[in-house]
């Protein structure tokens, strides 16, 4: 017992002088006990004291099958026995190759219903999120320039959007707490109007809009279509935004708008892929088939830093030509395909087949919709919003007028610290308490998950 201590005083010592959290303000850290997390199993996290948490946001939304789950980790540790990592500049690898059919593969189901449509069938590697979004951005730009098209250079992108913390994708995000005090550094992008029907930017009622926010976006296309290389949105749900879903059909017809201005439609499923909704990709849900489509956090299980860019055959076709032509795309990352990153996709995606993970996961999503419906319920909770295993419970001081909890009362905040006490880890967005479950998680244990919240919640808010 002493030396857990001792061991957990120097840890906390080590890393209150030396480490830089993301997104903390690190006066606040200083004065608190950090959780020191060593160790993981399926769904469930462990402290250094040897208390188990429910692991209730998957590491940042990216844990799919669980925490030291035997095949990824065979996979590995039998990869690192050959090589752990060579570059994908000038040279190829087993893993890369052999991952890239797999994403081409799974990206079919994106596609399956319209044919005719190109496929996605190209993918360019790169290890997080941001330079997935990066890459597709650059792509974009410099595809309307081998076109011959050189007045497309901008980009259109939602409010409450979010594509990662890089430059380029703080530039086509669109949540002023995040991004406001960098826009001297940001280049000029069009902003449509967030799909947010509990705070519609209109005033007006989801039942009878008629989906007025796209009318909008379509005034936009409509006037700057000739400036506008790509359009990006991540497809059903706004995760860092606060969790918001799109309504029905909302993202069919972004599709349709894309291509009715020539526009390309960059599908951001960073968040919203391998399975969070549902199904493999949000984009399947509405039969929607991106010119690009950005993937990463779940594509190793949460294992590896990993990150991929896929691409329709037209726009990769337009990169072809001699050396001279200067129609290379110059660009890449020292990680970009890492081997054990790929070794670890490849099993995390060969277990969504052998465990039927997608077909599993319907009773569970009912599960948590049971939960969510009960809280619903509760008098400070406005409004609940679930797609698959996504779900965002947004808190509000009032709830017939809707008035948010004041910023500094950090409401969300301590319903996530109210729900440490009780086994659970969570991470809110603002005043958004924030459920991303691992899809392997039990359904014991996600009904745990579902009841914490609730008594965290029911507590914090003074039910
Ligand atoms: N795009 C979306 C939709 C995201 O949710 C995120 C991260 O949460 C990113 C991009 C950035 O990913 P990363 O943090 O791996 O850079």
């Amino acid at each position: 017992m002493i030396k857990i201590q001792s061991v957990r005083n120097h840890i906390e010592k080590l890393d209150k002088r030396y480490l830089w959290h993301p997104f903390t303000q690190m006066k606040e850290w200083a004065e608190r006990h950090p959780l020191i997390i060593t160790e993981g199993r399926g769904w469930f996290l462990k402290d250094i004291s040897g208390k188990w948490y429910i692991d209730g946001v998957s590491s940042l939304w990216v844990t799919v099958h669980g925490h030291r789950k035997k095949e990824i980790d065979d996979a590995v540790k039998e990869q690192m026995d050959k090589i752990s990592h060579s570059t994908l500049l000038g040279l190829t690898h087993p893993p890369a190759a052999v991952l890239a059919e797999k994403l081409v593969k799974l990206c079919r189901g994106v596609s399956r219903n319209a044919p005719a449509k190109p496929a996605l069938c190209r993918v360019f590697f790169s290890d997080n999120g941001s330079t997935s979004v990066e890459i597709a951005l650059k792509i974009a730009f410099q595809y309307w320039r081998h076109r011959g098209i050189e007045g497309k250079k901008t980009f259109l992108s939602l409010n409450n959007g979010y594509h990662g913390d890089t430059i380029g994708a703080v530039s086509v995000g669109g949540i002023d707490l995040f991004h406001d005090v960098f826009s001297p550094l940001l280049f000029k992008t069009f902003k449509a109007p967030s799909p947010y029907c509990y705070r519609c930017e209109f005033g007006k009622k989801a039942s009878s809009c008629r989906l007025y926010c796209l009318k909008e976006m379509e005034k936009i296309m409509h006037k700057h279509h000739r400036e506008i290389a790509a359009l990006i949105i991540e497809p059903l749900v706004q995760g860092a935004g606060g969790m918001i879903t799109s309504p029905a059909g909302y993202l069919k017809k972004v599709r349709t708008l894309c291509s009715k201005y020539n526009i390309l439609m960059i599908a951001d499923e960073v968040a919203t892929g391998f399975g969070r909704t549902g199904r493999m990709f949000a984009c399947e849900h509405e039969d929607v088939i991106p010119d690009i489509l950005c993937i990463a956090k779940g594509i190793t299980g949460g294992y590896l830093p990993l990150a991929a860019t896929v691409v329709s055959e037209e726009i990769y076709k337009a990169f072809l030509g001699e050396f001279r032509e200067l129609k290379t795309f110059f660009h890449g990352h020292t990680y970009t395909g890492n081997q054990l990153a790929c070794a670890a996709a490849l099993a995390n995606i060969d277990l969504f087949k052998k465990e039927n993970t997608l077909r599993r996961l319907r009773k569970k999503i009912e599960i948590l919709r049971k939960g969510l419906d009960k809280i619903r319920e509760f008098d400070h909770v406005g409004d609940v919003r679930q797609k698959g295993f996504i779900a965002g419970i947004e808190l509000v001081k009032n709830k017939k007028t809707k008035q948010a909890y004041s910023f500094e009362d950090r409401t969300g905040w301590k319903v996530c610290l109210k729900a440490r006490e009780h086994g659970l880890i969570l991470r809110p967005l603002g005043d958004v308490v924030v459920l991303m479950p691992p899809l392997g998680i039990s359904r014991e244990e996600l009904k745990s998950l579902v009841r914490i919240t609730a008594e965290a919640v029911r507590i914090v808010t003074g039910q």
